[in-house]
């Protein structure tokens, strides 16, 4: 029988720590559970990683308790949860506490003894059945259960423009997972993690569904992990941290809209659920399937290397042509109407047709609200950084241009530098304005605004897209969150009133992220008999972003991309990992920020290194925030490499310092 028990402990202390098992625990303990242990003279949950009949020191304390009678853990959830560790830099215990519900986090076992009582009965779903399978359809399922049934890993991308039959084929190979006796977890964003979602899977699978997101209250959380735990729901549909729900036998993972920013975590463990669902297919020997319209520079480089199945849907079910978008040059409206406007003719005439007609508009800006950048009206040029090809960001503080990479400065010009006009604006505009300048042109249209700030409010949400539902709304204007999955037949036309927002964030992502919503949100007009129109508003016209999205031509897209990734040294060439140093001081942040640069070069002299620079919003609740940017190949090798200058960097009292690998933001 084993004399120590190894435990990681929730705190950001890269070890674990032994203790000695009491003659009264012997008996129950076991790899998986919780225990309390006392740590720094307090008594904190740990989780038991290991047991041993050697321990590290010769002066060890005992466990004081034990908190679970079941293992909470599973051996295939601790090497994934030390995967995490490895590649996100965080302890192994913080790795373990997020895949842990949180109902069950303290310790409140009793939490589940009083639910299980309450279980609510499997819903009841009208049940829908398989469509026979469109032919490329019926391929790229048989690609996927040929993996299933040998127990391969594979990762399939699976690349279908929108209404393409893509959650169709998810759904018939789930079906084929179950036949195997398997389950399956599928992982949509949150924010497409609708009623309907659920429904078209509930109605498919009934009782044998779990759902997992963010809104679940602690309890119902734990519910689901419960019936997921005990076999009682054979395919999970969720968020991110639905990657790590407790499925004892996996069969097939699947991520929808792989693409999203949002399968990152802003917290620690700082993971992406696409790179851990590939690293527990491969413990599990299932297939991944990613599925998207648009797939992230990263998975379609690893899917022309080879390292991934492309598999393509290039039909729409219906058959229904995707409405080629008219591009609107804002340059030439300047130099006919002699004045900067929002809105061009030939966008106010479109606005003008569709409510003559009784139909409806999207109107779609998307604003993030923190930086200014640099603009000539007259021939479109943006200031950028010399060095880094990001656009230079305007403070108001300094008066000056800054560069959020490589802190480069330059005087904001009064004059354009390529076209000597003195047309140089500030760009700031939102959706607030866009809502008030509409109605001034529309006074009789019906018009609601979503946004953050429409939405904050519970239900809100829902509130405003049942009016437009029903017609009580003529004109949506919103950001990104109107972007995705409206399906709503009446909407004819869709207005990009700026597509040069989201292409001058400082991220070398703009581009991608621009191509992307500009799909997304075109693809918002002419889903119902009347077909659609799609018009974009930019001063930048020929910008390839904004040309390929137009077309749809995501391939075109992607070559060009990918040539200035591969030049100035991105992703998927290398991996980024951003070290965020944050004070209440800004001197005092900026100087520890630089220090411990040099602590980061002295001991890995050849690793690329930028910054420090300021974080985009450098001021957050707060703290100043300064980045320093690191490019590697190899996660864990960086990860090893921070923890050893962390472990041994003074930093200052109210100095706090964050480690994100493959940030999704800067
Ligand atoms: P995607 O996930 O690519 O957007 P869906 O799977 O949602 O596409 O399919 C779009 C629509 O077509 C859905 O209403 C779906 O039920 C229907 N559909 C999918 N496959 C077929 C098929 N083989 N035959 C008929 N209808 C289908
Ligand atoms: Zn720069
Ligand atoms: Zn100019």
């Amino acid at each position: 029988m084993a004399r120590f028990a190894q435990v990681a402990v929730a705190l950001p202390i890269d070890r674990t720590f032994h203790y000695s098992i009491p003659d009264n625990l012997a008996e129950e303990i076991k790899i998986g559970k919780r225990v309390f242990v006392s740590f720094q003279n307090r008594a904190v949950v740990g989780y038991v990683v290991g047991l041993s009949d050697e321990s590290d020191v010769k002066d060890v304390k005992p466990l004081v308790s034990m908190i679970d009678k079941e293992p909470v853990l599973s051996e295939e959830m601790l090497k994934l949860t030390k995967w995490v560790k490895d590649n996100y830099c965080c302890s192994w215990g913080e790795a373990i506490a997020a895949v842990i519900p949180a109902g069950i986090k303290k310790g409140r076992e009793a939490i589940g003894s009083r639910l299980k009582a309450s279980e609510p009965p499997a819903e009841t779903f009208p049940r829908s059945t398989p469509h026979d399978l469109m032919e490329e359809q019926s391929r790229a399922l048989k690609s996927v259960t040929g993996s299933v049934d040998k127990h391969e890993y594979r990762t399939f991308l699976l690349h279908g423009i929108t209404a393409s039959g893509k959650t169709e084929v998810y759904m018939q190979a789930i079906e084929h997972v179950l036949r195997s006796g398997r389950q399956a977890i599928v992982l949509v964003p949150e924010i497409s993690l609708t009623p309907q979602t659920i429904e078209r899977f509930s109605s498919r699978f009934g009782g044998h569904v779990a759902v997992i997101h963010s809104r679940l209250t602690p309890a119902k959380k734990f519910l689901e992990w419960k019936r997921i735990k005990d076999g009682k729901a054979n395919i999970v549909v969720g968020a991110r941290s639905a990657v790590f729900a407790p499925v004892k036998n996996l069969g097939l993972i699947i991520i929808d809209e792989e693409h999203e920013t949002s399968y990152k975590q802003d917290d620690v463990p700082r993971y992406h659920a696409r790179d851990v669902a590939e690293e527990r297919a491969r413990l599990n020997s299932c297939p991944l399937i990613l599925g998207t319209a648009t797939p992230s520079c990263e998975a379609y480089h690893k899917a022309l290397s080879g390292e991934y199945k492309l598999i393509k849907l290039t039909k729409r079910i219906d058959e229904r042509l995707l409405p080629k978008a008219k591009i609107v040059d804002m340059r030439m409206e300047l130099a006919t109407r002699k004045r900067i406007t929002i809105f061009s003719k030939v966008f106010l005439d479109a606005v003008a047709n569709t409510l003559k007609a009784g139909k409806q508009a999207i109107i779609f800006l998307n604003r993030r609200g923190f930086s200014t950048f640099v603009n000539c009206k007259k021939c479109g040029y943006v200031v950028k950084c010399k060095r880094c090809d990001t656009v230079l960001v305007y403070h108001f503080e300094t008066k000056k241009l800054l560069c959020h990479y490589c802190n480069y400065t330059a005087n904001a010009p009064d004059i354009c530098p390529s076209c000597k006009s003195d047309y140089i604006k500030y760009l700031g505009l939102g959706t607030e304005k866009v809502e008030s300048e509409i109605s001034h042109s529309f006074p009789h249209a019906k018009i609601a605004r979503m946004d953050s700030d429409t939405t904050e409010k519970r239900g809100s949400h829902d509130r405003i897209l049942g009016q437009f539902k029903t017609g009580g709304v003529n004109l949506l204007v919103g950001t990104q969150m109107i972007a995705k999955g409206l399906d709503f037949p009446e909407v004819t036309l869709v207005g990009v009133v700026s597509a040069d927002v989201s292409l001058n964030i400082p991220d070398f992502r703009a581009s991608e992220r621009t191509f992307n919503l500009l799909t997304q949100v075109g693809g918002r007009a002419g889903r119902g008999e009347d077909g659609g129109e799609v018009i974009i508003q930019t001063y930048t016209p020929g910008h390839y972003a904004i040309l390929c999205a137009a077309k749809h031509d995501y391939e075109k897209f992607y070559h060009e991309e990918i040539i200035a990734r591969k030049e100035l040294q991105y992703p998927p060439f290398i991996n980024l990992t951003k070290v965020t140093v944050r004070a209440r001081n800004d001197a005092l942040a900026a100087k520890v920020a630089g220090e411990l640069k040099q602590a980061i070069a002295r001991q890995a002299p050849s690793m690329l290194i930028s910054g420090p620079a300021p974080a985009p919003i450098l001021r957050m609740r707060g703290y100043y925030r300064y980045n320093i940017i690191l490019k590697n190949k190899d996660r864990p090798a960086i990860c090893e490499l921070l923890k050893k200058v962390l472990g041994a960097f003074r930093k200052p009292y109210g100095v706090l310092i964050a480690v994100d690998v493959d940030p999704v933001s800067m």
